[in-house]
């Protein structure tokens, strides 16, 4: 027999299945031989935490080994074949779902192997600089692969994100992300998820090439047929195109080619580091912190200032801030955290929404500006030269403590990080562009009184954070996902300003296939 019951207990009964069942023994008298989570999510609205659970007890039978049906990848290595450029989530569920529709994907990556890809990561610490191909943005699992792996996306709309869950979990993501509200993976496991999912597309007879930049797009009487990547002409019907947000090289050829782009709002600001206990105790409302039983803490913040959102992005309790440039002369910062996010700091984005029309306000040299639909992205590279020259031209971050910041000085010393590269003192407040510093300083004052201590001088800013999103959109057609000139070209996942996130991308990868799939008659 089997029963559903939704509970509302302490943290300590909701540890584990063991801890569960325990409860369900004492308190409602049910013998279960087995116990699974179907819903996971923590009320720490108050000062007693809740955890909220939909549990199913099994009484004198087994649970299923999983609670979905195994997706089926069969051998297509004769079948029609669809190239997809970049092998982030957007490119690599994109190639699944071609499989899963008799399709032959090709993919090409301009960067390693996600383990190569490890290697070069590590040496930005020690040489300071950053390979152009090999980085936190490029590599196999693209932007994602060194991340938090927060895998909740707020758009429920675009399509199926239980698909995408179950898809990771087939490849060897816990199963615990199909149950939790905010379920997430984590750097250190990532990288064995992703490399299954590539030895599925190889093991079905797909191709992956890696350090293979696609450097041209071919076209024909207004029909994509392929594309010249690492000096050879590749040849195909249809080619989804899922470069991510920070192949500028990608956006400039498009831009040259007259290939339709506009440019796309995205959010600038800095990373804010916090040693996690701090963060902890204010949102577990308790002096002892997270205690034994409950994760670290997470928080999410908006408000507006001046007619602009300010809010908080991609928090990563228990991380790391990371050096995510992804070419030289910049220095950019993003977050990352093992899967037990059991780090000494907690760290988060903390940007101003932009719009194209504010483009105005950053007095950026327009006559240096070829087309006004790059416009953001220069606004972009602006701000990630300047902290790279702050920082002495090395991957060091310019940084200040949050209460220097708030309150315009130079910081006389610095918090300890988890920023690898190292931490140079700079007046954030007075270079970065008064548009995005004001709102930020009125928002830290704000927050600040809303959460007793997270306004703080051991908290630390640092600079800058400028790869939210892309900063231009590939116009497609909405019904048919093709770019709105050339048939045949799908323009897929957060570089093409169709998603903002892994899930998001991955989805938005399924549609394209399928889109692409639907192109090709099948
Ligand atoms: C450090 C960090 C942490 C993040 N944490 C999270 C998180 O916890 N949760 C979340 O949802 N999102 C997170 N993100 C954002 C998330 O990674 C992206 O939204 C997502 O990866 C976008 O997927 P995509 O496939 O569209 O593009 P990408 O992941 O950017 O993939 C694009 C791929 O295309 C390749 N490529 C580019 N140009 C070419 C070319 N010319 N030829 C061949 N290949 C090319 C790139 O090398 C790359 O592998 C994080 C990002 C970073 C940088």
């Amino acid at each position: 027999m089997v029963h559903e019951l939704n509970l509302r207990i302490l943290p300590q009964q909701a540890y584990n299945e063991q801890s569960i069942q325990a409860y369900l023994r004492q308190e409602k008298g049910i013998k279960a031989d087995a116990v699974r989570v179907v819903r996971r999510s923590l009320d720490a609205r108050q000062r007693t935490i809740f955890v909220n659970l939909t549990v199913r007890a099994y009484v004198g039978e087994e649970p299923p080994l999983t609670d979905f049906e195994p997706y089926i990848y069969k051998d297509v290595s004769e079948k029609p074949a669809v190239i997809v450029v970049g092998a982030g989530p957007g490119g690599l569920f994109a190639a699944l779902r071609l499989i899963e529709l008799g399709l032959k994907p090709i993919v090409v990556e301009r960067g390693k192997d996600v383990r190569e890809r490890k290697k070069d990561i590590a040496r930005i610490r020690p040489e300071q600089k950053v390979d152009p191909e090999s980085n936190y943005s490029f590599g196999e699992g693209g932007a994602g692969a060194y991340s938090d792996g927060k895998l909740y996306t707020r758009s429920k709309k675009r399509g199926n994100t239980d698909r995408i869950l179950q898809i990771f979990v087939q490849h060897g993501a816990s199963p615990a992300i199909l149950s939790d509200a905010h379920p997430h993976i984590g750097t250190d496991r990532l990288p064995r998820v992703i490399e299954n999912m590539r030895n599925t597309i190889l093991s079905c007879g797909g191709e992956v090439h890696f350090q293979t930049k696609m450097t041209e797009l071919i076209i024909e009487e207004g029909r994509a047929c392929g594309i010249v990547a690492g000096g050879q002409e590749m040849k195909a019907s249809a080619v989804i195109l899922a470069t991510g947000h920070s192949a500028r090289d990608v956006y400039r050829h498009l831009a040259e080619n007259n290939i339709e782009i506009e440019a796309k709002g995205l959010a600038i600001g800095v990373r804010l580091e916090h040693p996690a206990h701090l963060i902890d105790q204010i949102q577990y409302h308790s002096k002892q912190g997270r205690g034994k039983w409950l994760p670290a803490a997470e928080y999410s913040l908006v408000s507006q200032v001046q007619g602009r959102g300010v809010y908080s992005f991609c928090m990563c309790p228990g991380g790391f801030v990371v050096p995510a440039a992804s070419g030289p002369e910049q220095v950019v910062v993003n977050g990352m955290s093992p899967s037990n996010r059991n780090g000494r700091w907690s760290n988060s984005g903390m940007v101003v929404e932009i719009r194209p029309e504010d483009f105005e306000q950053f007095k950026i040299d327009k006559t240096i500006i070829p087309d006004l639909s790059l416009s953001l992205l220069y606004l972009q590279e602006e701000l990630e030269r300047q902290c790279w020259l702050q920082a002495n031209r090395l991957q060091t971050a310019p940084a200040q403590r949050m209460t220097d910041f708030v309150n315009g000085r130079l910081s006389a010393d610095l918090n300890e990080s988890s920023y690898a590269p190292g931490l140079i003192a700079s007046p954030l407040h007075f270079w970065m562009p008064d548009f995005i510093s004001t709102r930020l300083r009125e928002a830290f004052k704000l927050w600040g009184k809303q959460k007793h201590g997270f306004l703080t001088s051991e908290a630390t800013v640092i600079g800058i954070e400028t790869r939210t999103s892309s900063p231009v959109r590939i116009l497609r057609d909405n019904e048919t996902l093709q770019h709105i000139r050339i048939s045949g070209l799908f323009p897929c996942g957060e570089g093409a300003g169709y998603a903002g996130g892994i899930v998001s991308a991955a989805v938005d990868g399924e549609r394209c296939a399928e889109s692409a799939a639907t192109y090709l008659n099948l």
